[in-house]
C-alpha cells in the first residue's frame, strides 16, 4: 500500500481533495504532492502546493521532510514560471488558529499577479 494512504486523516479536507474525493482544479501533481487553484482566490493567481501524506502544519514537520519541501518549492517554482509571475510572488503558510489556518493539513499559499502590502493583517 501506498504512503499515501497510510498517512491519512479521513477526516481532513486535503486528504479528501488528495484522494479525489473532494474535486479540484489541479495545475501540478506528482507522487508527493499535488498544486491545485485555491476555492477563494486571493490573487490572480492563487494556488494552494500541497504534501498528499498528511501533515497537519509547518509546526509538525522534521528533518526527514527536507526532500518533501524541496519538492514542493521546486513545483511552486514551476507554478510561477508557467504563470508569468516573473515580477515577484508570494508564498505563505500559516500555523494554527491564530494565525488563521483553516484546514489542518500543510499547504503553501502561492499567491501572485498583483501588487502585494506588507505585513500580512
Ligand atoms: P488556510 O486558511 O491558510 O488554512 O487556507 C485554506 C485555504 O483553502 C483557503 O484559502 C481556502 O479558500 C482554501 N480551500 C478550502 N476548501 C477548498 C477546496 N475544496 N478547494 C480548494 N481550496 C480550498
Ligand atoms: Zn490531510
Amino acid at each position: 500500500m501506498a504512503e499515501t494512504t497510510l498517512d491519512r486523516d479521513p477526516n481532513c479536507l486535503f486528504c479528501k481533495v488528495v484522494a479525489g474525493e473532494i474535486p479540484s482544479n489541479v495545475v501540478r501533481e506528482d507522487e508527493a504532492l499535488i498544486v491545485f487553484r485555491d476555492i477563494n482566490p486571493r490573487a490572480p493567481t492563487h494556488v494552494l502546493a500541497v504534501p498528499r501524506r498528511h501533515i497537519p502544519s509547518a509546526h509538525e514537520l522534521t528533518d526527514a521532510d527536507g526532500p518533501l519541501l524541496a519538492t514542493l518549492f521546486t513545483a511552486m517554482r514551476a507554478v510561477a514560471d508557467e504563470a508569468g509571475l516573473g515580477r515577484g510572488y508570494r508564498i505563505v503558510t500559516n500555523v494554527g488558529a491564530a494565525a488563521g489556518q483553516s484546514v489542518d493539513h500543510l499547504h503553501f499559499h502561492l499567491l501572485g499577479g498583483r501588487q502585494m502590502s506588507w505585513p500580512p493583517g
